[in-house]
């Protein structure tokens, strides 16, 4: 969409404005003598002068040891250095001469008062007038608000016929019928008015980051082809108090100005959060934010201006910011599922020359998890790739190795193992893959390779879910942390010893075990409580426990004692399928990298 801006004015303008003062200066505190070229000339030229009667004024300076003088025309202005000379007086006497000290010359009372006291206030105020324009002016706003500073600086998008359009954003089917609505009322607001209902004045889009949020408010905007406001909620966030709630009014100002309109305020905890009676509470914040909800209830139902806002963390804003009438709607954008992600994978491969061949599907598959953003980042990484090889067309091999830099980083070229090193990571990795293959549950194995990666994994094993999981069963969890210690597993049954390859798996092994203690009710003791609350639930989820000393100690206990029973059902499943292990190992040693159809393959051969 097109930005609207501010004509700005020319720098020169500022700069004429600063001479013209400093003209003035002149004009006022210049000698008459400044007029004029003065000339240099030696004492003896100054008495031959003097004595020949052709001098009109002088002017003797004892403090800069200088005399100024004309000659009888006052024409010319000569300057020479002052010398002893006791007889100066009489001989400027004879001559005739108009002279003065620099006592009589010295400045009339009001002009002493101009230079020293008007003077100097002018050319403050009229810096400040110059800085106060440029501030503006960055702000993007006119108008006379002391300093700019309470101007909000929204960028204003008009219609459009290039906005983003809801086919645009895909997947997100939920979130987009929800907001379709909006779009039907900015489109005929009567057919609402006639029925008595009212839209609602504030939408809140939900999710974690890089799930479309913005291009979802975006798109409202292109389809119900109105003005677009955006701003993020910390550019309300000023130094001065009053400032942030100044903006809000003026944001208001403006749109109501331009309604039906959608104003969008992103990460909007940045002046919602709750308010609390903290010591050294967030007064500007908490004006701010006072401001917004004023706002809110200020405008009449029916106005057209609506106000969509995004934030990952909805458990942070304040009460009186999602009561209905304000923020009454709540649209969840969450992470895609498989088919979304292929919708996403399919509208950003649109972008770039792609080969017939591509199985988008599978890609999909393989990036379980990633959020849109990290999708478009993927078909950028597989193109940028496309041209590094000198290729016309991205190949679903790109694809898939642009997954793998987005998960592990890229190849590390200089990363040299030794050949024990590499023999261990090969265990370790196949120990991975086979725990996981043979426990009937585990997703299958999609990839496995020991080529260092540059976010340091030496080795991964890169499974593949085979459609959209919405619950997992208590065995499929144990099933996964099993396989989670299965690198482990493999190289203690064949080296006998442990490294510190397995940093991650223990991480990730203990936060799955933990989860299923605490939240997820899957121990017997402590049966269907709660342990432990999750804040952040859209970024990372951290968790907090909420209960005795006694029960932590208990609770891990209990995880110890999960992930160690799975560490020994890795163990058994391995010790039992040793010679496969040992064939695969030796198998991923050679090739460095195989595919989970060869690995199949091995495994279920005779
Ligand atoms: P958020 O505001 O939720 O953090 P954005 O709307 O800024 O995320 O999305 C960032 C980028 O991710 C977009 O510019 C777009 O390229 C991509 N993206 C995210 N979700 C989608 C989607 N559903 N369809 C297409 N592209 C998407």
């Amino acid at each position: 969409m097109n930005e609207v801006k501010q004509p700005k004015k020319p720098l020169i303008y500022y700069y004429c404005i600063v001479l013209i003062c400093l003209l003035l200066f002149n004009a006022l505190a210049m000698p008459w003598l400044m007029e004029r070229q003065i000339q240099n000339v030696s004492y003896n030229t100054f008495i031959s002068m003097t004595e020949e009667g052709n001098i009109g004024r002088v002017e003797i300076s004892e403090q800069d040891n200088v005399i100024l003088f004309t000659d009888k025309a006052d024409e010319n202005v000569y300057k020479t250095a002052m010398v002893d000379d006791p007889d100066l007086t009489q001989r400027l006497y004879d001559a005739g001469a108009s002279f003065f000290g620099e006592e009589i010359q010295q400045m009339s009372p009001i002009l002493s008062v101009l230079l020293t006291w008007v003077l100097p206030l002018v050319i403050f105020i009229g810096i400040g007038q110059l800085m106060s324009k440029k501030l503006m002016d960055r702000a993007g706003g006119k108008g006379s608000m002391a300093f700019g500073m309470g101007k909000s600086n929204a960028k204003v998008y008009v219609k459009s016929s290039k906005g983003i359009k809801f086919s645009d954003v895909a997947g997100e089917d939920e979130a987009k019928e929800n907001l379709a609505e909006i779009v039907e009322y900015l489109h005929d607001p009567q057919k609402y008015k006639e029925i008595g209902a009212s839209m609602p004045r504030g939408i809140l889009l939900v999710g974690p980051p890089g799930t479309g949020k913005t291009m979802l408010a975006k798109a409202v905007a292109g389809e119900a082809n109105v003005p677009f406001f955006s701003m993020s909620g910390s550019e309300f966030v000023e130094m001065f108090v009053g400032m942030g709630a100044s903006k809000v009014r003026d944001l208001f100002r403006q749109a109501k100005e331009k309604a039906p309109c959608i104003v969008f305020i992103d990460e909007i905890d940045a002046i919602g959060k709750k308010r609390d009676s903290q010591m050294g509470g967030n007064d500007e914040r908490e004006q701010t934010l006072n401001q917004l909800l004023t706002e809110m209830d200020g405008f009449d139902e029916n106005n057209g201006v609506i106000i969509l806002a995004a934030t990952n963390r909805p458990e942070s804003l304040d009460p009186a910011l999602l009561r209905p009438g304000r923020f009454d709607r709540r649209v969840p954008v969450e992470l895609p599922d498989l088919k979304g992600r292929e919708e996403i994978l399919k509208v950003h491969a649109k972008k770039i020359k792609a080969a017939d061949d591509v199985d988008y599907n599978k890609i999909a598959r393989m990036a379980s998890g990633a959020s849109g953003a990290e999708l478009a980042n993927i078909v950028n990484e597989a193109a940028l790739r496309a041209v590094r090889d000198h290729r016309g067309c991205v190949t679903q091999a790109d694809l898939e190795e642009s997954i793998e830099v987005v998960i592990a980083g890229y190849q590390k070229k200089n990363a040299i193992l030794t050949d024990r090193e590499k023999m261990i990571v090969s265990y370790h990795e196949i120990g991975h893959a086979l725990v996981a293959a043979k426990q009937t549950n585990s997703a299958p194995v999609q990839k496995i390779t020991i080529v260092p990666r540059t976010l340091g994994a030496l080795g991964y094993t890169m499974q593949v879910e085979e459609g959209n999981h919405y619950l997992m069963t208590r065995e499929e969890m144990e099933n996964k942390i099993a396989t989670y210690t299965g690198g482990r597993a493999a190289k203690e049954i064949v080296f006998g010893t442990v490294t510190t390859g397995a940093s991650n798996d223990i991480e990730q092994a203990t936060k799955l075990a933990r989860s299923m203690i605490t939240r997820y009710g899957m121990c017997k003791e402590f049966d269907m409580v709660a342990m432990e609350a999750q804040t952040n639930q859209y970024l990372g989820g951290d968790s907090s426990l909420t209960c005795s000393a006694e029960t932590q100690k208990l609770i891990d206990e209990k995880v110890v004692e999960l992930v160690r029973q799975q560490h020994e059902k890795a163990a058994q499943i391995l010790m039992e399928n040793r010679a496969k292990l040992d064939e695969l190992s030796r198998h991923l040693y050679q090739r460095e990298t195989i595919t989970g159809e060869e690995f199949m393959q091995i495994l279920n051969a005779v």
